[in-house]
């Protein structure tokens, strides 16, 4: 969505795309098995949103004279006509992603000073989940590039990891409980640059805490251990030896296609 997709020299949609795809073509969220079994996502459609969203408003944090202020409902609006135009099966776990680039001014939400955030909406008698990606195309293509998956990575973890911003996993003890939408599993998180596969640059990918390793994770390879879900550390080897690589591998499989 908006108009800051266009500018030659910029990431584009389709650079924002695949810097998405290969992110989820790594074990990226294969730690997520923990938590109740949440398994690798995939893309399963794509789809241009409306070029014209927000409006040049003072900057509600006075940094700079002016931004793109957006309202929630600007951007729920127009997931629905999305929804509307390609329905999702009854049934399916699916997250809708909107990608916010206005050409000229830095990307504000109206109810929060942050790069992203996520949240569900109702829409025809059912609830989405949703996150949000503001990107600043005056920022530096570096910036961008470093910028654009860390917040898809962070809103996507966590809006699999605590779907309504209230009840889900969180930090423990928290680090800082102003408020609990503060203490979900990104939050305060490092995050990591590195190259992907098939990239032309690096990006930024959020880590994530993980109770199993009791520490932040970007996960680049697999762990055995995760991927069956187990909570203790315990010899993986042992899991190897016991099973068998090939039925190793048919047991993740089963757990996360
Ligand atoms: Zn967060």
């Amino acid at each position: 969505m908006g108009d800051g997709w266009t500018d030659a020299g910029l990431p584009s949609r389709s650079d924002a795309e695949a810097m998405f795809r290969a992110t989820l073509a790594t074990p990226y969220m294969s730690y997520l098995a923990q938590y109740q079994g949440i398994c690798k996502a995939e893309i399963v459609a794509v789809s241009n949103g409306p070029t014209s969203i927000g409006k040049i408003a003072p900057d509600p944090r006075q940094y700079i004279p002016t931004v793109q202020l957006i309202s929630d409902k600007e951007i729920t609006d127009a997931l629905g006509v999305n929804i509307d135009a390609a329905p999702r099966p009854e049934g399916e776990q699916t997250l809708y992603m909107a990608i916010i680039s206005s050409q000229t001014q830095p990307v504000l939400s109206e109810h929060t000073d942050a790069g992203g955030f996520h949240y569900f909406f109702a829409h025809n008698g059912r609830n989405y989940d949703f996150g949000v990606v503001l990107n600043f195309s005056g920022n530096t293509v570096e910036n961008i590039w470093g910028d654009l998956a860390s917040v898809f990575t962070h809103e996507l973890v966590e809006a699999c990891t605590d779907p309504d911003g209230a009840s889900g996993y969180r930090l423990t003890p928290p680090p800082n409980a102003k408020n609990p939408g503060e203490n979900e599993l990104c939050d305060f998180a490092p995050k990591v640059q590195l190259r992907l596969p098939g990239l032309s640059r690096d990006v930024g990918l959020e880590s994530y805490w993980s109770n199993l390793h009791d520490q932040w994770v970007v996960p680049t390879g697999y762990s055995v251990r995760a991927a069956l879900g187990q909570q203790t550390p315990q010899a993986v080897y042992d899991v190897w030896s016991a099973l068998g690589a090939v039925r190793v591998r048919a047991a993740v499989r089963a757990r996360c296609t």
